[in-house]
């Protein structure tokens, strides 16, 4: 039986890197429905369009919608739910992964880039777990599986990253809570803390030879995640495995875990 047979799979940030390869993995465990959100110009489109008839063509199983728009916005989400709803009338996972990381010096930064690193990744991931939670309350059967793409930034800190990792801490926290709070509705709500994987959010900073060869050495299993040293298009599969498993019933009674994938990286102090 495939792991995620009969399940609707809605994934935001689901056109490039991490939330891709998360599509595609749902599609190939068995999902029956998978609802992608994206922000939306001309080239992402593209890149969704492909992705839809990619996974439409590959796994017969399953059926494709997309949804663009700002995931900093309420109504994006409000849609997002009513465009999966009306397209296969539940939604039984969510893969809250639309986020941005725009490296910036602390004492300089304006307040703008901290407002709109707050607005996509916090504000954006809150809407968006209300929404479905909202809709996996009310579906029969009840319930579902919330998973929070958050970060090892949760855990550490970053130079360029003072706006950002507060960001992926309070995902880390709005997991914990919905996990408290949506258990009775047999909802459960956990953490994905990746280390790093090479996509276009990091293709900038991972360009400086030094700083890629001296994140590679504090991994454990001496590589980056993702299909390095590709660094663009990629499909990183080492996040999309853990985010099957949560999706899946195999992880029925976790909820409110946090699970680090970094490939070594937060252990190796010395
Ligand atoms: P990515 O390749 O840059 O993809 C980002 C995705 O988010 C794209 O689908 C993009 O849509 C979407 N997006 C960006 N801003 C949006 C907005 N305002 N509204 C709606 N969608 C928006 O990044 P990634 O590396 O896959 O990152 C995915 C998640 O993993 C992020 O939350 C990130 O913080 C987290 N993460 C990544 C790493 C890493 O090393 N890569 C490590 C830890 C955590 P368009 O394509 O339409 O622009």
């Amino acid at each position: 039986m495939a792991l995620l047979a009969d399940k609707v799979v809605c994934i935001t940030g689901a056109s490039r890197g991490i939330g891709r390869g998360c599509a595609l993995a749902c599609a190939k465990h068995g999902a029956t429905g998978l609802v992608l959100h994206y922000f939306g110009d001309d080239a992402t489109t593209r890149e969704v369009e492909g992705l839809k008839a990619e996974i439409e063509g590959a796994f017969a199983q399953c059926r494709v919608v997309y949804v663009p728009g700002d995931i900093a916005m309420r109504e994006t989400s409000l849609k997002v739910v009513e465009e999966g709803v009306k397209a296969f009338s539940r939604i039984d996972v969510l893969v809250s992964n639309a986020g941005i990381c725009p490296f910036h010096e602390f004492l300089t930064m304006p307040p703008e880039i901290w407002e709109r690193t707050r607005g996509v990744n916090l504000d954006g991931t809150f809407f968006i777990t209300q929404a479905v939670a909202n809709q996996m309350q009310k579906q029969i059967p009840q319930g579902g599986s919330i998973i929070g793409i958050s970060s090892i930034s949760a855990l550490v800190g970053g130079e360029y990253q003072v706006h950002y990792t507060p960001t992926k801490a309070g995902i880390l926290s709005l997991m914990q809570s919905t996990a408290v709070a949506l258990g009775k509705y047999n909802i459960r709500a956990n953490a994905i803390l990746p280390g790093t994987i090479a996509t276009d959010i990091n293709k900038e900073d991972l360009a400086d030879i030094a700083k890629r060869e001296g994140m590679i050495k504090r991994t454990a299993l001496g590589r980056l995640g993702g299909n390095f040293p590709l660094l663009t298009h990629l499909q990183p599969d080492d996040i999309a495995g853990p985010v099957v498993f949560l999706a899946s019933d195999l992880s029925k009674y976790m909820t409110g875990s946090q699970v680090l994938v970094d490939g070594g990286l937060f252990v190796n102090l010395q």
